[in-house]
């Protein structure tokens, strides 16, 4: 029986690839055959999650670039197209949050710098736009591949403290269900565009937010989170595995357009 969930062979390019979680999306990918590009502005880290692809008899590439630059992007798709071949699927991982863009005693929302707000802003919102374009255009010419964008819980409601990251996800969330339609209507009705939206994660990102600094204890956030998340836990990077793994595959043959909570319920309790 064809199994629906196959991406063998596929290629797939996976920016933020050095990172916590796309590092191991990276890494399941590559386990499960697809020859995997990792593209990170760290080209250190992007070649450990190759490595260790390849040390376990899969096909990777390490590629540095920055999703902030279209140049490098470019540069980037022609070194994975001339060692991997034509592109399949995207995965716009790279994003994340700035503790200089994050309220906080020391730091009122009236004070936040407009640099570190943009910076924000650009690299998730940006980040993830301007790679589309690149391998987007690869996609329309075959007429066919997937892309998959790395939403997160607080697109669907606000988290308090990262007023830039919010709306910089809540607009990664508003332009996947956009450009889903977009290539539908205008170039073919087999380019599929969905996201994730992981709950909370512990990566070096939110690091300082959930724990404390100095001793590694959960801070009141880290705590309020595990309370309003029925499960009861921060997700694990394998957690995320099964959904990536239906939205890239066949199995997802139908399904455009959508914004998929990975996130223990915390979206579903309203706190009472
Ligand atoms: P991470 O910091 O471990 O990984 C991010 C990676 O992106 C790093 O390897 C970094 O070098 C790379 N990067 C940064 N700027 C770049 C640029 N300009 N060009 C190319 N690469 C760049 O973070 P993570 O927690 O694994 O997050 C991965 C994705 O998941 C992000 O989009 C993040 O916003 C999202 N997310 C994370 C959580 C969480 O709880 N950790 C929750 C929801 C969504």
């Amino acid at each position: 029986m064809k199994n629906l969930f196959d991406v063998s062979d596929k290629v797939i390019v996976v920016t933020g690839g050095g990172g916590v979680l796309c590092g191991a999306m990276a890494e399941y990918l590559g386990a499960a055959g697809a020859k995997t590009a990792v593209l990170d502005l760290n080209l250190a880290a992007a070649g450990k999650i190759a490595d260790g692809i390849k040390a376990g008899g899969g096909r990777a590439i390490a590629v540095e670039c920055n999703v902030l630059d279209k140049k490098s992007i470019t540069a980037a798709e022609k070194v994975v197209t001339a060692e991997l071949g034509d592109i399949d699927i995207l995965i716009n991982g790279a994003g994340g949050n700035k503790k200089e863009a994050t309220t906080s005693p020391d730091m009122s929302f009236f004070d936040l710098p407009s640099e570190a707000i943009r910076f924000v802003f650009d690299l998730n919102f940006l980040g993830t736009l301007l790679p589309t374009q690149v391998f987007g255009r690869r996609m329309v010419e075959s007429g066919e591949g997937v892309i998959l964008n790395v939403s997160s819980m607080n697109a669907f409601r606000p988290l308090t403290k990262i007023a830039a990251y919010s709306a910089a996800k809540a607009a990664v969330s508003n332009f996947t269900q956009w450009l889903a339609v977009h290539v539908c209507q205008n170039y073919s009705k087999d380019i599929r565009v969905n996201a994730i939206a992981p709950g909370f994660f512990l990566t070096e990102q939110n690091r300082f937010l959930l724990t404390d600094e100095t001793t590694g204890e959960l801070t009141n956030r880290g705590r309020t989170i595990i309370e309003h998340t029925p499960m009861g836990r921060f997700g694990k990077a394998e957690d995320l595995m099964g959904t990536v793994a239906w939205l890239l595959s066949d199995a997802a043959k139908f399904v455009t357009g959508v914004v998929v909570p990975v996130d223990g319920g915390f979206c579903a309790f309203s706190g009472v």
